[in-house]
């Protein structure tokens, strides 16, 4: 059974007398449409008694819909300052639930906000920690990468298990999340998600539904994290090679992959594809996650042989001198400096 609360100011209302008008910079697209706020709450599941961490609350519309699902801990962190008086009139009524931490989400160790208690072993079922947000546009990309990262590593909020996240994409980037191999939207993002969570996109909320009303549509997507990633490799390995799988979406996808590769040793890519078992004439969205994990096996056996391929940057000049010398090194004397 939900919370009930106290007659409060709609959220429009609060909007209009805190004079809270949306700043483009802050990627700032309110939703204030409460059916919209509870169906997103709810496509996050079932988190009655749970300790929830919301991102980018805003005017908190969608922290209300939070707040009546009888949570037991609501944390949010939001950067602009302006909304503070409105989320202050919400933890008047929470009963003490709901938490209030003005900070900059890029920045924020979620470790902080959940107890022990609430700790999960990672392959028991997920703990009951979600994270929920209509993520500003503009971190929502290297946002969830950062917090891949973390899930890989099982640090900051992943610490206590596989908590699951329920979060707002532009619709073309929720899409490629999700995508399926051998389909159009195909991308790294795509890999780099579904290597570590299974990925669903769960509704679209058409742009008109904001205000102001973006350009574009936003997909709602949920991720759960694995119990075990298809790729069990460092995450900056699988993100290295992905992204230069991914990097001529029209070529052949050996043509990427030449570029982790200094131009005088061409055999290590011809080696990477043979032992992996991958045609190299392939588009890179033909690739199943599996098959980018083999590659990214085999890299990972050439940079122990062979360690200064691991710093090699095709576009770094330094780099690329820096992997000349101690190739150099390396034959003269048989060692690596
Ligand atoms: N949740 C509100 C809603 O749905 O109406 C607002 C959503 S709005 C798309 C994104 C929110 O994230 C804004 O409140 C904005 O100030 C906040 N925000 C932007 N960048 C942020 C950051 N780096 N850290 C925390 N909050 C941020």
């Amino acid at each position: 059974m939900g919370s009930r609360f106290p007659p409060l100011p709609t959220v429009s209302d609060l909007v209009r007398l805190y004079k809270l008008r949306a700043k483009k910079q802050l990627s700032q697209n309110f939703l204030l449409d409460m059916n919209l706020c509870h169906k997103l709450v709810k496509a996050a599941g079932d988190i009655g008694g749970a300790h929830v961490c919301e991102v980018g609350p805003g005017p908190g519309g969608i922290t209300r819909a939070i707040l009546q699902k009888d949570v037991q801990k609501l944390s949010v962190i939001e950067l602009d300052k302006r909304f503070l008086p409105s989320l202050e009139v919400l933890q008047q009524s929470s009963a003490g639930k709901l938490d209030i931490h003005m900070g900059n989400i890029m920045k924020y160790d979620m470790e902080s906000l959940f107890p022990e208690s609430s700790s999960r072993v990672w392959n028991d079922k997920p703990p009951n920690i979600h994270i929920i947000g209509n993520l500003p546009f503009n971190v929502s990309t290297p946002l969830i990468i950062q917090w891949l990262e973390q899930i890989s590593n099982r640090t900051g909020a992943w610490k206590f298990g596989r908590a699951k996240l329920t979060l707002t994409f532009q619709h073309e980037v929720a899409r490629r999340i999700v995508a399926d191999i051998n389909t159009e939207d195909r991308c790294r993002l795509s890999i780099m998600c579904q290597y570590l969570c299974d990925v669903n996109l769960k509704f679209v909320i058409p742009g008109s539904a904001f205000v102001p009303p973006p350009k574009v549509d936003v997909g709602v997507v949920r991720f759960v994290p694995k119990k075990y990633p298809i790729i069990n490799l460092p995450f900056k390995l699988v993100e290295k090679v992905t992204q230069h799988l991914f990097h001529y979406r029209q070529k052949k996808c050996i043509r990427g992959a030449q570029d982790l590769f200094p131009v005088d040793k061409p055999e290590l890519v011809d080696e990477m594809f043979q032992i992996a078992d991958i045609d190299p004439s392939l588009p890179c969205f033909k690739l199943g996650v599996e098959e980018v994990g083999r590659l990214c096996h085999v890299y990972q056996h050439i940079c122990q042989r062979y360690p200064f391929i691991w710093d090699y940057n095709y576009r770094d000049q330094k780099s690329v001198y820096l992997t000349k010398l101690r190739q150099v090194d390396f034959m003269d004397q048989g060692t690596i400096t």
